[in-house]
């Protein structure tokens, strides 16, 4: 995918362009971002860019060495993911000597490192020697949520492109491009995704829907015999192999943004919740809810649902993890 078809990133765009354009080209690179914003789109597109066998300002897409980037097919290209939880040291020592070696067709050889953050300490330590001595024509590209979960070592040696979450009217017109997602849908992932692209959650819109409709529930009665019904479900839902516990992630932050938005006075045209036909709920409950927490209390409840996040990320128990975020909001309303 060509940086033409990237929407919403020009800015990033345009510093990578100006660099490749003065052949201020850095040896590694630094991209930084929520998920789901176009960080790896781009990585992918400046190595067409560099590769591709027609010379012009944006890659063709089309030619052979664009096509066989585009579908990781290309032999001076390689992309390091984490296998399991984390990037291993073995994974990237592999990646490393295929680094060094000289590139077979390309003018630049790429490694792409996708979720940088899950490097271990030795993994990172053994990316830091190649980051202070690059071999020639070689370029690392790391992909990370944001530099504070990478070592200050490798940060300093990057040169950083920060990625800006998407407007609502960018993630909805990426979301159309999908001919399965009805409008209503497209609506709701938009608000889910919070800046971000979250296609993937397409297969699982029922259950989205159900949190959905059950959480805004107990957010807008905070009832004592609403307790153990909330806090049998969170733990139901902790356990639960559809993961429902992600999307009562995803939505708490939507609905505590919305909050803080409604208590600043902000539009409200511009409400991640809005009523729509599939989603009954929205700008009422919305108010409904307002009266349970002071603006300080929603900031810490936002802080929470991140900390519960990482906690689970880190192998947390998951129900215990949701329940004890439920069992504090319910607190801090009643
Ligand atoms: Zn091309």
């Amino acid at each position: 995918m060509p940086f033409g078809d990237i929407l919403g990133q020009e800015h990033a765009i345009e510093l990578i362009c100006h660099a490749v354009n003065k052949d201020r080209v850095p040896h590694s690179w630094l991209f930084t971002g929520q998920a789901n914003i176009g960080k790896f789109k781009t990585a992918v597109a400046l190595t067409q860019k560099l590769n591709c066998r027609k010379k012009s300002d944006d890659a063709c897409g089309n030619c052979d060495y664009c096509l066989q980037i585009k579908e990781d097919n290309f032999p001076d290209f390689l992309v390091l993911r984490p296998e399991g939880k984390f990037i291993k040291i073995d994974q990237v020592r592999k990646s490393l000597n295929w680094l060094n070696l000289h590139p077979d067709q390309a003018n630049k050889r790429v490694l792409i490192l996708d979720k940088a953050e899950k490097l271990g300490r030795e993994a990172a330590n053994a990316f830091l020697k190649t980051i202070e001595e690059p071999a020639p024509n070689t370029i690392i590209i790391l992909i990370s949520l944001s530099k504070k979960q990478l070592p200050e070592t490798i940060v300093s040696r990057c040169q950083q492109i920060r990625f800006r979450p998407l407007s609502s009217k960018i993630t909805k017109d990426i979301l159309r491009k999908n001919p399965d997602l009805t409008e209503e849908m497209v609506e709701l992932l938009s608000s889910y995704g919070m800046g971000s692209v979250k296609e993937d959650m397409a297969n699982s819109f029922e259950i989205m829907q159900t949190v959905q409709n059950t959480t805004i529930k107990w957010l807008t009665s905070f009832k004592p015999d609403t307790l153990e019904d909330l806090m049998g479900t969170a733990e139901l839902w902790g356990k639960s192999k559809n993961e429902e516990w992600r999307f009562l992630l995803d939505f708490l932050e939507t609905w505590f943004r919305d909050l803080a938005w409604l208590n600043f006075g902000l539009s409200e045209n511009k409400l991640l919740n809005q009523d729509n036909t599939l989603n009954i709920y929205g700008v009422r409950e919305l108010k409904q809810c307002r009266k349970y927490f002071s603006q300080h209390q929603i900031f810490e409840i936002f802080r929470e649902v991140q900390e519960s996040r990482s906690a689970i990320d880190l192998n947390a128990n998951k129900s215990l993890a949701i329940e004890s975020l439920c069992l504090h909001i319910y607190r801090t309303a009643t």
